[in-house]
């Protein structure tokens, strides 16, 4: 199938799990993960209506994101302390705050080259393979990232265990949302605290059901890597 045929029935898939739980389809963000694609393969996702793309490495990031003005950029990647400067630089968004010294290197960054940079927490659910804060530490963390003037904490991201049965994912969904939820209702936050980033191409109908927001889609979209 095409680009844009995926596009067409990922969106589909969208709306369905949306309605199914009594939501607006256009409330979910599709973010398109272009790793390891070429520019022309995102060329033809964004000529398909996407308006979200994502990498997960700062090289692909800085040889692709400038080619599309217009979109929104995120970076999901593991972020490495010399190179924050380079992700601040050309992202709309970091997903993957996983430490309060990372966060504190976005933001003064951030604030040298006159930015505030958008950024959601990525929380620890996948102990085996991934990183981030483990959710006893949320509040902690959000209570001192909250103080950095050159970040705004717009929401938390996830990525989790690679099940072969994407409903072995569901409970760990609904524990996300029940821990978004408890986060907004921290008076440290601001409104824009607004994002709930999880499900990827195996579960994202699945996340949408329990609460995600904005999801991201890789192989769906571009297919196998
Ligand atoms: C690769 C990746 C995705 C997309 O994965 P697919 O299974 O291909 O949809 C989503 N989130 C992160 C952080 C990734 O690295």
């Amino acid at each position: 199938m095409s680009i844009e045929q995926n596009i067409i029935s990922v969106r589909c898939a969208i709306a369905s799990a949306a309605r199914k739980c009594g939501r607006c389809p256009e409330e979910i963000t599709l973010v398109g993960v272009s790793k390891t694609f070429g520019a022309s393969s995102v060329k033809q996702a964004i000529k398909a209506g996407l308006c979200d793309i994502a990498e997960n490495r700062i090289d692909e990031a800085e040889e692709k994101f400038p080619l599309f003005p217009g979109v929104k950029k995120h970076f999901i990647g593991r972020l490495q302390g010399n190179k924050v400067s380079r992700i601040v630089a050309v992202s709309d968004m970091i997903q993957s705050v996983d430490s309060l010294k990372t966060a504190q290197r976005i933001s003064d960054y951030a604030i040298a080259v006159e930015k505030r940079m958008p950024v959601l927490v990525q929380i620890l659910t996948d102990g085996k393979k991934q990183f981030g804060i483990i959710p006893s530490e949320l509040e902690a963390f959000l209570r001192e990232a909250s103080r950095m003037d050159g970040i705004r904490i717009q929401g938390l991201m996830t990525i989790g265990p690679d099940f072969a049965n994407p409903e072995d994912s569901r409970m760990l969904f609904k524990q996300m949302k029940s821990l978004y939820n408890s986060s907004m209702a921290f008076k440290i936050l601001k409104a824009e605290f607004r994002y709930l980033s999880m499900g990827m191409s195996g579960d994202y109908a699945i996340a949408i059901e329990e609460g995600a927001n904005m999801v991201r889609v890789g192989t769906a979209i571009f297919g196998e890597r």
